[in-house]
């Protein structure tokens, strides 16, 4: 059984080196005599474990010394719903700009606890673009601006960082975390599940600026404070062990192949590629979102002939290409290129679209 170049949005293809590291150390664990996921998080062993996860992941994104890194679970989702009780007193305003399927439900999340200003909202329009910041209807007290960088389903994904002013800025990383360099002068808080460019599911990062943590927030249970996660190094209850280890095993492995200017190189590469397939093929494959900020993870795109998706789909399976079915809000198809996707794996598909689109034009 040969290992398939893996599209799929999440959980994702994760680096071969990191697996077969797991496996090698799953049953025993640099002599401690049993498996890295038997041990007490609190132990020695694992500590440090977590300690050089916590450095390696500061060292790759180049995070600010002051800023906190937390491992949580829950992932993306309950961070979208701990933001509003954590950083917004009862009754104050929040911005929230929605260019995807993923910014609508973390509004979804923070309805119940924050008085949601919709600052943009593309889904009129289908979501295919981001609009530019003066467009941007900003409330006057906002207690923080909402967006998210990579949109995994629309594939519409922000090109920078955007000047909104002094509001402080929470993104949400997920699907795009890692993929080039970020800068985290103008973020206040970065957060992702890590299940698409760090890791396995069932942990998320975020990423928090000392001034949000010292905000009294909303009453809530310590369970959903941040600061007391800061206070406890993320072990305030039993974490995800296994996955903390494992997404340690990735930060490594990105670090070694160049970190993310390397990845951020390899991605556009393997973007640059994907598109011209689709744009090139005569209108056989289509993508709608506008090129300036088509995503250079998530690539959605739709066969002319809708009845032919099967057929494309089974045939990618047979020839080593899977994951490539759309979410079921677009339909269509969706390639993946997250960072453990090699240029390969992308050379692969395109080549296997231009034959398909021969056969079937
Ligand atoms: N935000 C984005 C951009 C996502 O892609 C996803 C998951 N695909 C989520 C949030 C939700 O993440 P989780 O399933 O980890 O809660």
């Amino acid at each position: 059984m040969t290992r398939a170049f893996n599209f799929s949005a999440g959980p994702a293809a994760l680096p071969e080196p990191v697996l077969r590291q797991a496996q090698e150390e799953l049953l025993e664990w640099r002599g401690t005599g049993a498996s890295v996921m038997e041990l007490s998080h609190r132990g020695g062993e694992f500590m440090e474990v977590a300690a050089r996860a916590e450095a390696d992941l500061r060292s790759l994104l180049t995070v600010p010394d002051e800023y906190r890194v937390l491992f949580l679970a829950g992932g993306a989702t309950t961070q979208q719903a701990l933001i509003p009780l954590n950083f917004a007193a009862p009754g104050q305003a929040a911005d929230y700009v929605v260019t995807g399927h993923w910014g609508r439900l973390a509004v979804q999340q923070a309805e119940a606890t924050v008085a949601v200003n919709l600052a943009a909202d593309t889904g009129p329009e289908r979501y295919v673009d981001v609009p530019p910041v003066a467009q941007w209807r900003l409330s006057e007290d906002a207690a923080y601006l909402h967006y998210t960088d990579n949109e995994t389903i629309h594939g519409v994904e922000f090109e920078g960082v955007p000047d909104a002013g002094d509001v402080p800025l929470v993104a949400d990383f997920s699907s795009s975390i890692a993929s080039r360099p970020l800068d985290f002068s103008r973020l206040a808080m970065v957060y992702a599940g890590a299940q698409k460019n760090l890791g396995p599911s069932g942990i998320a990062v975020a990423v928090i600026r000392p001034d949000l943590l010292e905000r009294t927030g909303q009453p809530r249970a310590p369970i959903l404070d941040y600061r007391e996660h800061a206070r406890a190094g993320s072990m305030l209850n039993t974490p995800a062990t296994f996955n903390w280890y494992l997404a340690g095993l990735v930060f490594r492995w990105m670090l070694d192949e160049g970190g993310v200017e390397e990845f951020a190189r390899r991605n556009a590469e393997k973007a640059a590629l994907l598109y011209a397939a689709i744009d090139g093929s005569g209108g056989f494959y289509r993508n709608d979102v506008a090129p300036r900020v088509r995503s250079r993870m998530n690539v959605p795109f739709h066969l002319h002939d809708r009845g032919l998706d099967p057929l494309f789909l089974r045939e990618a399976t047979e020839a080593g290409l899977i994951g490539l079915k759309g979410h079921r809000a677009l339909g269509g198809m969706r390639a993946s290129i997250y960072n453990a996707m090699p240029v390969e794996g992308v050379r692969a598909l395109a080549g296997f679209m231009d034959d398909f689109r021969k056969r079937h034009g």
